[in-house]
């Protein structure tokens, strides 16, 4: 009852918490909601079960202005739902606000980056096992940055997702992608025309005119349906499986390819794949990596590929780096395989000189 709460903005809030001794007054009252939170409401009947995050933020150091205690307060509580669910609030410290400006930044320099064209795409070959064959390449982004050289998507990836700049790069990314896959099919004719898989993040796929857009790109770039790879994973699916469904679906009908990336390291739902049109998994490369000389490791590999065959799909194994994974994984019947053995990610002047190497 002493106390000031205020909503702060949609379903934040705000608790100032006057004339406390120290730090355990503050925690204790977090706690306390947390255990008022425990319960459920009745809302007409129904039993409704909510969390909340909690980031506090003292006014011991050197404020000046009320603002900045509030935005410590927000940060903090970002930091806190990041966590996850186990100790639902955090404290402030400093650190917390250089990682926030150090986003911010990158924020900005990602936006600047877009606009002024600093993003590549490298490729990396993706071979048929039995053939030995380059059937097509993945296309994966690399940022030029102006004084950082080339920057790995491991950096940039999650805050272009975060702040929704993934949408306009990943656009980019596939126009480019389908771009340069056509002018390599016209320069290099083979009988089954090279593809090209393409990542597609979860924020581009809960766009209302996806396939629309895919369709537009498609015809622009004088590509077929076919030659085109999207390369999905599981928590793309899940975090709006009602639409996904729809467009999965939308998508196969255009005669695009769906690959399940990444497989194994997610929630890898056997459900998922009786669900979604996939032709193909990708086995994610830290099962191929373990992958010893003498087959051992191997029986997670051995079952993602038997899964995968007696659902009629085919598996491309990622990450493949040696002669006897190689070995194993042909004499598992994998169909296609990704690797540092065959090539590293390289640009498209290198990818095509791997091109006109390769005996017709
Ligand atoms: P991913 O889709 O699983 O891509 C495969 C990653 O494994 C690439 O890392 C590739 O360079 C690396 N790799 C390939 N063969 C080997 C190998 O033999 N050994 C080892 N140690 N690594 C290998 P990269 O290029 O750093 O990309 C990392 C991730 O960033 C990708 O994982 C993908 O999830 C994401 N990404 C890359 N480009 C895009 C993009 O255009 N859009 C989106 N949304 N995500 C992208
Ligand atoms: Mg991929
Ligand atoms: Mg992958």
């Amino acid at each position: 009852p002493v106390d000031t709460v205020a909503r702060f903005g949609g379903d934040e809030f705000t608790i100032l918490l006057d004339n406390i001794q120290g730090l355990e007054d503050a925690t204790q009252v977090a706690e306390r909601i947390q255990q008022e939170l425990t319960l459920p409401f009745n809302l007409s009947g129904y039993e409704v079960f909510t969390a909340a995050s909690i980031g506090i933020a003292l006014s011991t150091t050197d404020y000046d202005q009320p603002e900045d205690l509030l935005r410590d307060a927000d940060t903090t509580m970002y930091h806190a739902k990041a966590q996850g669910t186990i100790k639902r609030y955090e404290v402030f410290n400093k650190a917390m606000h250089t990682k926030a400006l150090a986003l911010l930044q990158l924020e900005t320099d990602l936006r600047r980056a877009l606009d002024r064209l600093e993003f590549r795409l490298h490729y990396q070959p993706i071979v048929a096992l039995n053939s030995g064959r380059i059937t097509g390449f993945e296309a994966l982004i690399r940022w030029q940055h102006p004084s950082r050289g080339l920057v790995s998507p491991a950096e940039f990836i999650l805050v272009a997702e975060a702040t929704g700049l993934i949408v306009p790069i990943g656009w980019w990314v596939l126009e480019e992608a389908c771009r340069q896959i056509h002018a390599f099919q016209v320069q290099f004719p083979t009988e089954v025309p090279l593809t090209i898989s393409v990542n597609f993040s979860t924020k581009q796929f809960s766009q209302p005119n996806v396939v629309e857009q895919i369709e537009q790109i498609l015809r622009s770039t004088g590509l077929d349906a076919s030659s085109l790879g999207l390369e999905i994973t599981e928590s793309a699916i899940m975090e709006n499986a009602e639409t996904a469904t729809m467009t999965l679906w939308q998508l196969q009908c255009l005669g695009v390819k769906l690959f399940l990336d990444d497989f194994g390291t997610g929630y890898s739902s056997l459900s998922y794949l009786y669900r979604f049109p996939f032709t193909t998994l990708k086995i994610d490369r830290s099962f191929v990596n373990r992958m010893g000389v003498h087959g051992e490791n191997s029986e997670i590999v051995r079952t993602i590929i038997t899964l995968a065959h007696s659902m009629s799909m085919n598996v491309t194994a990622e990450g493949v780096e040696t002669a006897a994974q190689l070995a194993q994984l042909r004499a598992l019947k994998c169909e296609y395989g990704q690797g540092y053995f065959f090539s590293k990610p390289v640009d498209s002047k290198a990818a095509r000189a791997i091109l006109a190497a390769q005996p017709q």
